[in-house]
């Protein structure tokens, strides 16, 4: 059988090592021909150990060096230029997107351009340029596959994408479901790193926690599935046992349903059209699971999610502006330099005074990313 030749962008993360678990599984299906980190040099120095590829890129130049050295017969590339040769190297049949945050974005273009399908992780690339992206794979006809796993079941619940009236994307809730606004708004880092579902990166976790991560993935939904904002329904459910639901115009609604676990979103989009099977889950049971809650969204409580669907619906580079605030305020809050709740105020500040730009190129993109997060650093700092 022929193997599918990868490339994996964040395999130092959680969801880039989860995918290198997967793939172990599968060595006659996948050959990973490409590594690339940011810093974690410990950790990539393990995996080109363990998986030989042809090229591995990292941040620095420095760490790119220490890296040469020790592994003469490998391509060492470093930064930006090293993701977009990576990108550009068209004997990779895939590359799985899965670096956190905007760095996404470039890379994801370049793969598109060499016409190399994308297993999507990285939701904030949607967020930023989802017209663009969505644009540019279809005229390519590269293929988008979603692994973020709300996304990922509702991939695999449709069938005709003209036949769906409505998206239901649930939301686990966050650690702070059952907290008041007063806990949240004191909440610590600590606390809030504190998933009670999930095991992810810190960005997402954080998201996760305000429910901005939901209104993220309300903005990838209707980019992926090009749906109508106003038929993408938010519901909590904090057994996170239905990972999404599509609603038929017939009233049939199918859901996806498991236990939590992020293999299956991976294995999926990484074998698509086929089902491999490199991890398994244990079978389902029902009465295991014995309960399924769901309840409304509180708003007072998670107002970024609001805030997202306002982007999401004011279209232009709104949801540049809203990416880039939230990003930036999120590292400010791990930083420990501003409260939870001042991700929301700062977030909301920046889209009250921000003049969109309407269907922006992916330069203007760029510009105004950087922008609203140079405007978020002075207001922290101030
Ligand atoms: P992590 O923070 O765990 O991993 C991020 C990865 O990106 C690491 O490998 C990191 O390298 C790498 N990275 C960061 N900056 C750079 C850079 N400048 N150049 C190259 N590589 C870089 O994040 P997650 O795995 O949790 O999330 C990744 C993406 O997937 C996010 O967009 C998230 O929203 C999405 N996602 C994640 C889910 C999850 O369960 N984790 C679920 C659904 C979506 P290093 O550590 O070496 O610095
Ligand atoms: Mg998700």
């Amino acid at each position: 059988m022929k193997k599918k030749k990868i490339s994996i962008l964040g395999s130092t993360g959680s969801i880039g090592t989860q995918a290198l678990e997967v793939i172990s599984k599968m060595p006659d299906s996948f050959e990973v021909i490409s590594l690339c980190a940011g810093d974690n040099i410990d950790k990539i120095r393990e995996q080109i150990k363990q998986i030989n590829p042809k090229n591995v890129c990292v941040k620095s130049d420095a760490n790119a060096q220490i890296l040469q050295k020790e592994f003469k017969n490998i391509n060492v590339m470093y930064g930006e230029s090293g993701l977009n040769n990576i990108c550009s190297d068209t004997e990779n049949e895939m590359i799985l997107v899965a670096v956190s945050g905007k760095v996404g974005l470039k890379p994801t273009l370049k793969a598109i351009a060499s016409g190399i399908d994308i297993a999507l992780a990285n939701k904030e690339t949607l967020v930023m340029a989802g017209d663009i992206v969505m644009k540019r794979a279809r005229e390519k006809n590269v293929q988008i596959l979603p692994v973020d796993s709300e996304h990922s079941a509702i991939h695999q619940c449709i069938k005709n994408i003209n036949d769906v009236q409505r998206l239901i994307i649930t939301a686990s809730g966050g650690p702070f479901r059952n907290k008041t606004i007063e806990d949240i708004k004191h909440a610590t880092v600590e606390e809030t790193l504190h998933h009670p579902k999930w095991n992810m990166g810190k960005k997402i976790t954080i998201d996760s926690a305000t429910l901005m991560n939901k209104g993220l993935e309300v903005i990838e939904a209707h980019h992926l599935f090009n749906m109508d904002y106003e038929k993408i329904k938010v519901v909590v459910h904090p057994q996170s046992i239905v990972h999404s639901a599509v609603e038929y115009y017939d009233g049939s609604v199918i859901a996806q349903l498991g236990f939590p676990s992020m293999h299956i979103p991976i294995q999926y989009a990484l074998s698509y059209p086929q089902r491999l099977v490199g991890i398994k889950t244990n079978s389902f049971d029902f009465v295991k699971a014995a309960r399924l809650d769901f309840e409304e969204p509180d708003l007072d409580k998670f107002p970024c999610l609001k805030l997202a669907y306002e982007a999401g619906k004011a279209g232009g580079t709104y949801t540049v502006c809203l990416n880039a605030a939230n990003e930036e305020a999120v590292y400010a809050f791990l930083a420990g330099k501003i409260s939870l709740w001042n991700i929301y105020e700062i977030t909301k500040k920046m889209l009250e005074n921000y003049q969109s730009i309407t269907n922006p190129d992916i330069d203007v993109v760029i510009e105004q990313d950087k922008i609203t997060r140079e405007k978020v650093k002075k207001l922290i700092n101030l």
